[in-house]
């Protein structure tokens, strides 16, 4: 199984993608995350992408799609098949995408796009705090922790808020990924590989339609 999960930042990609990977077992494969590990590995690939992860632009394209293609190479995708995140984020992108996963033999079988009112996401952005031991997501409101300061996941007690989601990137984050949405959805629509999902709602509800496009892929 080989798939996209799509939405803008605060959609809840990162949020279904762990439920995702524990159901049907692919490779969960995150840009923002990979990039992360870089910028605290300091690699130079890291030192590339922070200045535009910090000012809320997106990562040059040829930049973003060499780590993909790199990931995608890998013996575990081959095995377990790929769920990306937050990639492809620009037509460019998806046009690369197209060229890796055509010269891997490993296409596209459906892309999940969570769709939530732009409106709703700065609450979203603003709220997420972070296990800074397994990397569980969780909102300060939405989405707490079962028992308050510890991960449900890891037992772990500390937390950390992603520096991009600080107010002053968070507009700006919205803003550039609002301009890239809409052909890029039109590009997968136009392929038939498009699942439009009401994000709007509980997770647990939007997981269970999102797991309906999956069982119906398979
Ligand atoms: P993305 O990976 O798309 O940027 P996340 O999965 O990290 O988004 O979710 C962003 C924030 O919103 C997190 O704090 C998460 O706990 C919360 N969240 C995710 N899904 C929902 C939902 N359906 N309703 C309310 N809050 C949610
Ligand atoms: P995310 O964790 O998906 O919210 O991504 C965090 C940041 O990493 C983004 O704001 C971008 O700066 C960068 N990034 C992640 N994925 C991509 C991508 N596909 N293209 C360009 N930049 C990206």
């Amino acid at each position: 199984m080989n798939l996209i999960l799509m939405g803008l930042p605060g959609a809840g990609k990162g949020t279904q993608a762990e439920y995702i990977v524990d159901d049907f077992k692919v490779v969960h494969i995150s840009t923002g995350d990979m990039f992360r590990q870089a910028m605290s590995a300091e690699t130079e690939i890291g030192m590339k992408a922070k200045s535009f992860i910090d000012k809320g632009e997106l990562v040059p394209d040829e930049v973003t799609s060499g780590i993909v293609k790199e990931r995608l190479a890998q013996e575990d995708v081959k095995k377990s098949g790929y769920m990306l995140d937050g990639f492809p984020r620009t037509i460019a992108q998806a046009e690369s995408l197209e060229t890796i996963t055509s010269e891997l033999d490993q296409p596209i079988d459906g892309v999940i796009y969570i769709d939530v009112p732009a409106d709703k996401l700065v609450d979203r952005l603003s709220g997420r705090f972070i296990c800074k031991n397994c990397g569980a997501t969780y909102h300060k409101i939405f989405n707490q922790p079962k028992v308050e300061g510890t991960c449900d996941v890891c037992g772990q007690h500390e937390f950390y808020q992603r520096d991009d989601d600080k107010p002053e990137t968070v507009k700006n984050r919205l803003d550039v990924n609002i301009k890239m949405n809409t052909p890029l959805i039109d590009f997968y629509e136009n392929k038939g590989l498009l699942y439009k999902i009401d994000g709007d709602k509980d997770i647990d509800d939007v997981y269970a339609e999102v797991q309906s496009v999956i069982n119906g892929l398979k």
